[in-house]
């Protein structure tokens, strides 16, 4: 009844539709079956342009540049920086350490001068994440946004709304969990990230996983879940399973980004099928499968 009436949380927050059955004299409020839904828009680009309707194929471009990576190391929580940069090395809070060996005061500071990509001459600051850091959730985005440059935070402005009411669904607080993007700095005119980018970013998201170390990872959208799952698959096709990140093993669940929820609602009840998992994992003690 409790997963119930959270269900309904969820998706009278999203604007879904539920409609009630009698049973025995017993309302039940129900949403409409995953597999019901049409539209198969398994094609995702969280990215909003302001008046434009945008379909962006999936992979084009992102990962045709990136370097292969082999396949014992693919996702894994290896904290080397990829190509051999100090992010932000003049300051003094960990000078001369490598990302690895940050705590989170440093690594903090590090973020904040990184001057390592391109991003950091027009970002308003970098956005390195909130939360809880010993949160079993992590929660893993795409970067930030115009709202999220402007306020230093990931996740604000409407998306942010709608990701809170997904975790309050789930039974938790934004603060509950910890939340972070592939890239620290905003692309401008919100473009994807570049792979060369994401690359230079990297150590700084390996070392907070490190630092929280959370049961679970939840990758939301395209490129955060083709980036940690280094492939090009949609997110179509790379959500409904368990997937196991780093030489850990952490179980990683893909689901749609809530940006792109909010111009796709009907499919907002698979994104509750990826909840529910996350879910079930936290509650099992979380192994994947
Ligand atoms: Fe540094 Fe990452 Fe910002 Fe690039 S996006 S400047 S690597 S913090």
């Amino acid at each position: 009844m409790r997963d119930q009436l959270r269900r309904r949380q969820y998706l009278e927050a999203m604007g879904i539709q539920t409609w009630t059955l009698r049973v025995a004299g017993v309302a039940v409020a129900e949403p409409p079956p995953a597999d019901a839904v049409v539209g198969g828009a398994e094609l995702e680009s969280e990215r909003p342009v302001p008046g434009v309707e945008v379909q962006v194929p999936p992979t084009e471009g992102y990962f045709e540049a990136r370097p292969p990576q082999p396949a014992e190391s693919a996702g894994a929580v290896n904290v080397t920086s990829p190509v051999g940069v100090g992010p932000g090395e003049a300051h003094p809070a960990g000078k001369g350490a490598a990302v690895e060996q940050l705590d989170w005061a440093q690594l903090e500071a590090r973020v904040a001068d990184c001057g390592a990509c391109g991003l950091h001459a027009t970002r308003t600051q970098a956005v390195f994440g909130v939360g809880d850091r010993n949160a079993d959730l992590l929660i893993i985005g795409e970067a930030p946004g115009a709202d999220e440059d402007r306020q230093g935070k990931p996740f604000v402005g409407r998306a942010g709304q709608l990701l809170n009411a997904m975790l309050f669904a789930m039974g938790f607080q934004r603060e509950q969990v910890f939340v972070a993007n592939i890239l620290k700095c905003r692309p401008p005119g919100n473009r994807d990230p570049r792979p060369e980018e994401a690359a230079h970013c990297e150590p700084f998201l390996l070392r907070q996983m490190e630092l929280v170390q959370p049961k679970v990872i939840l990758a939301v959208g395209r490129i955060s879940a083709q980036h940690l799952l280094r492939t090009a698959e949609p997110v179509g096709r790379l959500r409904g399973r368990v997937h196991a990140f780093g030489s850990r093993g952490i179980p990683l669940v893909v689901t749609y980004h809530p940006a792109y929820l909010l111009r796709s609602p009907d499919q907002k009840p698979k994104a509750w099928q990826d909840l529910q998992r996350v879910m079930q994992l936290l509650g099992d003690g979380a192994t994947a499968s």
